[in-house]
């Protein structure tokens, strides 16, 4: 399938030859067709899978389409620019993601689209807003915070896109997304993003959509096919250590590692960096223009190890990541497949590496029961586990036990871990009884 066969106006498929797209993914030829007929959506699709061009194509279109309608014309003239598509995303680095492609695609398009997100001076995106804006992407706090100083009008909305759904509910975002959509007109086409399909995302999708058409492109909670996992068992102490020799040793020149806490990512950037690789973290303390550019000077290989914390590398969208590690499995097993699928975008293969000390092994568990499979192990000869060392249960980081706060892109989410199941097998058996508390 090509994607001149979808119907898409030709400045929209002259941008996108431009991108080097050459063939629509499987997400977007599901989702393209759908939207386009105005149906209301329901995507169940990981970051990676080119579902920000499955939504922000065919809006682009329909928008196309309505400027050619005669009654908008007549509202162009008397000056005014209704803002047509409302995009929900629930972090900064996302939304201003979103913004990057939408600008792309629309790079022939006579179309104006916004990104305001928190942690940044509102007065701009006032300024902005008053300018007249058909396409904003916003967070949802901030939208709202425009909301009550009458900087935007969202009466006009035709398409709204609540895009990585899942994560705006684990990140308490749910009252703010009531809000903005009881501002909303009630004719709107409605489209709906998440990489997972709990039963809460179902009652939202409910609540939200009309007579939805599900487009389905992983098996809901599967990793990506394309990303090759591993588990490298190691003691907690010499993690670093055997992070440092897995990057060098293998050559490894771009690589994502995750860490539990914003303290814990500071204190491995600084490590690695000891160790002579190049490395930066990136997390919710540090500022806008410290995260972006950390970002981009990983994108340029001026460093070779982005040490990030979930919430922060949320989103991220660095094209050909090879390799993401697990320094410390996340408390919330749906958080690894956020994770891993960092690595293998769109029709490239990534290797996603966890380094699991003894206290882990009840996240594996969760996380392996999660996925559905067992994650093959590694070993490095001289890093062999220390069968005298007994697990200690581990404590639960302070950053995620705070409350999300409204307009917060970096609110903490729930701090449960997901126990469901988890019970000791041969491979696991030194933890028996033992559950991070
Ligand atoms: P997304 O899932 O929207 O974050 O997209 C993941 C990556 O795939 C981004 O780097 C996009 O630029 C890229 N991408 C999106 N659509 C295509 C396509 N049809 N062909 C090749 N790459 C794509």
């Amino acid at each position: 399938m090509s994607f001149d066969s979808l119907g898409l106006d030709a400045e929209i498929l002259k941008a996108i030859q431009e991108q080097n797209y050459t063939a629509p993914t499987p997400i977007q030829q599901q989702a393209i067709p759908v939207i386009l007929s105005g149906k209301d959506l329901m995507a169940s699709a990981q970051t990676g899978t080119g579902k920000t061009a499955g939504f922000g194509l065919p809006i682009l279109q329909k928008w196309v389409e309505q400027q050619a309608q005669a009654t908008n014309k007549l509202e162009a003239k008397k000056g005014k620019r209704p803002l047509y598509a409302l995009i929900l995303a629930p972090t900064r680095e996302l939304a201003a993601q979103i913004g990057e492609n939408i600008r792309e695609y629309s790079r022939y398009l006579p179309i104006r689209s916004l990104v305001v997100f928190g942690g940044v001076s509102i007065n701009p995106q006032m300024m902005k807003l008053r300018g007249g804006v058909d396409v904003l992407i916003a967070t949802p706090g901030r939208l709202l915070d425009l909301v009550q100083q009458n900087a935007v009008d969202l009466s006009t909305i035709k398409m709204l896109v609540l895009d990585e759904a899942d994560r705006m509910l684990d990140m308490g975002f749910i009252h703010d997304i009531r809000r903005v959509i009881a501002k909303l007109p009630k004719k709107r086409q409605n489209l709906m993003f998440s990489a997972t399909f709990s039963d809460e995302i179902k009652v939202l999708a409910q609540s939200i959509l009309h007579a939805p058409e599900l487009v389905a492109v992983a098996k809901t909670n599967s990793a990506s096919e394309q990303i090759t996992q591993y588990v490298h068992r190691v003691d907690k102490r010499r993690k670093r250590e055997l992070l440092s020799y897995l990057i060098g040793k293998n050559q490894w020149q771009q690589v994502l590692v995750f860490t539990r806490t914003k303290y814990g990512a500071n204190h491995l950037a600084e490590q690695l960096t000891k160790d002579g690789i190049k490395a930066a973290a990136i997390h919710g303390n540090k500022s806008q223009g410290a995260r972006t550019k950390a970002l981009a000077d990983f994108k340029s290989g001026q460093i070779r190890a982005l040490v990030a914390t979930d919430i922060a590398a949320r989103g991220l969208d660095i094209e050909l990541l090879p390799y993401v590690v697990n320094y410390e499995l996340p408390q919330v097993a749906e958080d690894y497949v956020h994770r891993i699928g960092r690595t293998g975008r769109a029709q490239n293969e990534g290797q996603a590496i966890s380094l699991v000390c003894i206290d882990e092994l009840p996240q594996l568990k969760a996380i392996e029961k999660l996925i559905k499979k067992t994650i093959p192990e590694l070993t490095t000869q001289g890093f062999e586990v220390d069968p005298k060392i007994k697990a200690e249960p581990i404590k639960k980081s302070s950053q995620r036990r705070v409350p999300p706060k409204r307009g917060s892109a970096n609110s903490s989410r729930s701090p449960q871990f997901n126990q469901n199941g988890v019970k000791s097998s041969s491979r696991h058996n030194h933890t028996k009884n033992k559950q991070p508390n």
